[in-house]
């Protein structure tokens, strides 16, 4: 079988603040191939995004990464710096929620897109760089292509910049692309028009995508598979099938309890949020991290306290697997909702 676009295996990353060291990231590991979309979701705090950043080496200096991440064949961190520079735009590019903090506001859009290209291959002409980039505003449904291409960040709404972010991330046609929470700054509507252009360009282009979001409804609308994190750590690993219709952790369970939606008559469903704050990465013991907000934990007794559950397997095939002690989770937290 062929090496997934990224493979992650047993990573770790702490930070080192004010003499002390918290780990924000523990023993994670999942495959990523071409083609599919892999939603990493999870409250905040929960090492989401610290994950996501590692994976294009953009941690601050205070941080400590083990492990492997392994990025089209390649070793990112123990990549020099003239790997990291072919890596990132070759073979991952990354889009994050603040499109105007992306943007230079003194560059037009067409000169960034520009500057993406060239560099990443000195040898295009500033010319053939530039039909590029028309082309790319096209293709991300800017309309009027080559005028967008003269205009200034400020010149566009939210979502029309967001579109020119996703034309940098992807006009050299990247492997991998990771992005985070890409959505959360926009209205709903315009949310719904981002997620369906990612979505679209991902098949169009074979590409993996990674999606970091904490929204349970827009990992619903663009998935393929799901990796729902808590306090640095796996909570479940799964199908975006698996886990939105058979989750077996409390945690998962909880996350989509609280996600709002309509019933079949259209009226808004009364949301049950989880219980409790996320726990703190420099709390969480030598237990279950989510044992504080889970109504199985006193049913178990002393066993979520003390002993830290490991990701096991879940049903006769695939590749769901959840950390929790329980071998099935209740029926009765599903027929609460
Ligand atoms: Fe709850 Fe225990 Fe499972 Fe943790 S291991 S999620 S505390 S039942």
């Amino acid at each position: 079988m062929p090496e997934p676009v990224l493979r992650i295996e047993d990573l770790s990353i702490s930070f080192t603040l004010g003499g002390q060291d918290v780990d924000v990231v523990r023993g994670l590991s999942f495959d990523l191939a071409a083609g599919r979309t892999l939603a990493v979701v999870g409250e905040s705090g929960s090492g989401k995004t610290v994950t996501g950043r590692s994976i294009m080496r953009l941690l601050p200096p205070a941080a400590h990464a083990t492990g492997s991440i392994r990025l089209a064949g390649r070793e990112v961190l123990t990549a020099d710096e003239r790997e990291l520079q072919r890596l990132r735009g070759a073979d991952v590019a990354m889009v994050f929620q603040d499109s105007l903090s992306a943007l230079s506001p003194y560059l037009s859009i067409g000169a960034q897109i520009v500057q993406a290209v060239r560099l990443h291959d000195r040898s295009v002409s500033r010319r053939a760089a530039l039909a590029r980039a028309v082309e790319m505003l096209e293709r991300v449904g800017i309309p009027d292509p080559a005028g967008a291409a003269g205009r200034y960040p400020h010149e566009f709404s939210g979502g029309m910049r967001q579109r020119a972010v996703i034309a940098i991330a992807l006009v050299n046609r990247p492997a991998l692309l990771i992005a985070d929470e890409p959505t959360t700054a926009l209205d709903v509507t315009v949310q719904a028009q981002i997620l369906a252009l990612l979505r679209g360009l991902q098949e169009e282009y074979g590409m993996a995508m990674m999606l970091i979001s904490h929204d349970f409804g827009v990992v619903a609308k663009a998935a393929d598979d799901v990796l729902v994190m808590y306090a640095g750590r796996e909570a479940e690993y799964g199908t975006l099938r698996d886990i939105f219709h058979a989750p077996a952790h409390p945690y998962t369970a909880g996350l989509r309890a609280a996600t709002p939606r309509l019933d079949a008559g259209g009226d808004r469903v009364r949301l049950r949020a989880i219980p409790g704050a996320p726990t703190s990465l420099r709390d969480a013991g030598a237990g279950c991290a989510f044992a504080p907000r889970c109504a199985f934990a006193a049913e178990l007794g002393e066993r979520c306290l003390v002993e830290r559950p490991l990701p096991t397997m879940r049903g006769a095939d695939g590749d769901h697997r959840a950390a929790c002690h329980l071998d099935r989770l209740p029926v009765r937290q599903e027929a609460s909702r």
